[in-house]
């Protein structure tokens, strides 16, 4: 952790007014679920900022325990069920769900244009919005790179998985009347400003 004396006086300043503003908002608890390439990745950080929320990738968590077969990733699928458990038990306790609606024909070009910073998540793509430098992730300057699974091989079965084990949770969620839909084929601003108005 940094030493308070290396930190500015005005970055202090404001992280306490962002602090400030964050305890003025009331809690959040949203899903974002939509096919692979709907656009997911891309808002979720603009809304968490503005929400001031915890974001968590439940694919990339996911992903991450299967790979790593890691005691610690027995643990994080044990963590995982227990969660699913306690969610049933409760009830969702989610104030809304946003589907993210898109034409599987439009997936291809998206996912296989996809680069990713591994560590923070952003998303990038080659030709819908390309990082200032090519390869290289714009803040923190670190390599992007291309998911295995990104191609239109892999794609065709995730989507089918998607259609066949998703949907029904999407239709779950609209009969608690929490689901908002987004059209997420629109260009990622007008995609932003549908998801501000789904949340006011
Ligand atoms: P998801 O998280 O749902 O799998 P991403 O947010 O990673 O999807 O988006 C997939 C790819 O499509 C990324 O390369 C991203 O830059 C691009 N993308 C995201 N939203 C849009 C959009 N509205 N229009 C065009 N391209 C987009």
């Amino acid at each position: 952790m940094a030493d308070l004396e290396d930190v500015q006086t005005v970055d202090l300043m404001s992280e306490l007014l962002r602090r400030l503003k964050c305890a003025q908002k009331p809690d959040k608890r949203l899903i974002f679920i939509g096919p692979p390439g709907s656009g997911k990745g891309t808002q979720s950080p603009i809304v968490k900022d503005e929400y001031c929320l915890c974001h968590l990738s439940t694919g990339d968590m996911l992903r991450a325990a299967v790979a790593s077969k890691t005691p610690l990733g027995l643990k994080a699928k044990e963590a995982m069920d227990k969660l699913d458990e306690m969610l049933k038990k409760r009830g969702t306790g989610i104030d809304k769900v946003l589907n993210f609606a898109i034409d599987d024909s439009v997936l291809e070009e998206r996912i296989t244009g996809r680069w990713i910073h591994p560590s923070s998540g952003r998303s990038y793509h080659t030709k819908f919005a390309p990082p200032k430098t090519p390869g290289v992730d714009d803040i923190t300057g670190e390599p992007l790179i291309q998911r295995k699974d990104d191609n239109a091989e892999v794609l065709r079965s995730r989507l089918a998985a998607f259609h066949s084990q998703t949907e029904p949770v999407i239709d779950y969620y609209a009969k608690k009347s929490v689901l908002t839909n987004i059209k997420a084929e629109k260009p990622p601003k007008e995609v932003t400003s549908e998801v501000q108005k789904a949340l006011s």
